[in-house]
């Protein structure tokens, strides 16, 4: 059986019209999906008997829990059991211009930062487009909320599962079912080259961000291993050439960790690496987990950092933080109920 939310308005449509139905209905659906947000298809009253029938008969509808959730000021964390038991989590982030919600894309991940606590956990599979649709739906149901920004940044490699991801943005997107406007879209990722260039020519002005947190290769190296399959040099060709086809600017995340990452030649090296380009770096405090030993940056290594950038006339930003207290950071809340 497939589940539901894994089905754009076409699939839909071309769904109906395979039973011999109206087009149109993919279009009720939807209305009773993403606008109403039912959860069941018995509660879809405008629909004939036989019509939820077969929608019973050939979709699935409730496959994501909540089974924990972790709640701080302005933050929430939300634990997810999947129909087969695995496990994944998101983030809520209440902003003053509206609520955003980081979503995790598969079980476990394989790029194997070494500062990552969600990368300890090999992956297991990806998660369907659905199972990503889901994350957003159940977490407005549950809050009555409306979640106005999707950050592609939780569990997972999104562009190691890119197929599903488009798919996802194109649904979440769509003006009748969450009608998330793209530019309210960010996509995370640590730097799979032949992805960005996809990427580039997709027909959304989605936000793209990538995870740098080193400026030479030798550094980058030790603690990202992607980049012995993706070198620097490569990864800033690439993003040059996004930022020409797209006209849009690139997001560099970067993570302080102390004594790696974070002295002042480490700021010169970034500025040199990211002068001229249309973009601007997030410098993030590392958030410290038990299971690895890489330390925070102090407040004045951060704020040294952050003035190095600005004399170099680099967009910068110091990342507002969020969650510390409740585990927050990628793959914490999973490997705590874990350990
Ligand atoms: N795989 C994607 C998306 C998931 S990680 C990527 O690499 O971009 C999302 C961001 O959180 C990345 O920049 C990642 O490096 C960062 N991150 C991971 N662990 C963290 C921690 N303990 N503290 C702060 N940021 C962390």
């Amino acid at each position: 059986m497939k589940n539901i939310y894994d089905m754009s308005l076409v699939d839909l449509e071309n769904y109906f019209l395979e039973k011999n139905d109206k087009k149109f209905r993919a279009t009720q659906i939807f209305d009773w999906l993403y606008i109403k947000k039912v959860n069941s298809f018995n509660d879809m009253t405008n629909l004939k008997k036989e019509v939820i029938a077969s929608l019973e008969e050939d979709f699935t509808i409730n496959n994501l829990e909540i089974t924990k959730t972790e709640n701080d000021k302005d933050v929430s964390k939300f634990l997810f059991k999947l129909s087969d038991n695995e496990k994944v989590e998101a983030v809520l982030m209440n902003h003053d211009y509206g609520n955003s919600l980081c979503i995790s894309t598969q079980v476990g991940c394989n790029m194997g930062c070494k500062f990552c606590e969600s990368g300890r956990l090999k992956k297991i599979r990806n998660l369907t487009t659905g199972e990503m649709v889901e994350q957003i739906l159940l977490v407005e149901n549950l809050k009555k909320i409306r979640i106005s920004h999707v950050v592609v940044m939780g569990i997972g490699e999104p562009f190691d599962n890119y197929d599903n991801l488009v798919k996802f943005i194109e649904i979440i997107n769509h003006p009748k079912a969450l009608a998330l406007g793209s530019r309210h879209i960010t996509v995370s990722t640590c730097g799979i080259i032949p992805k960005i260039e996809e990427f580039s020519k997709l027909p959304y002005q989605v936000n793209l961000a990538i995870s740098l947190h080193a400026a030479t290769d030798e550094k980058r190296l030790t603690i990202m291993p992607i980049n012995k399959v993706y070198p620097l040099k490569d990864l800033i060709k690439v993003l040059k050439k996004y930022i020409q086809l797209t006209n849009r600017r690139v997001t560099f995340e970067y993570i302080l960790l102390s004594g790696i990452n974070d002295t002042k030649e480490d700021a010169i090296n970034l500025a040199n690496l990211v002068r001229n380009m249309n973009c601007y770096i997030n410098l993030i405090p590392y958030n410290e987990t038990s299971n690895i030993s890489y330390k925070r940056s102090s407040k004045e290594s951060i704020d040294k950092f952050y003035d190095i950038l600005k004399k170099e006339r680099i967009n910068v930003t110091i990342r507002r933080e969020f969650g510390s207290k409740i585990s927050a950071a990628c793959g914490q809340l999973r490997s705590k109920k874990e350990d």
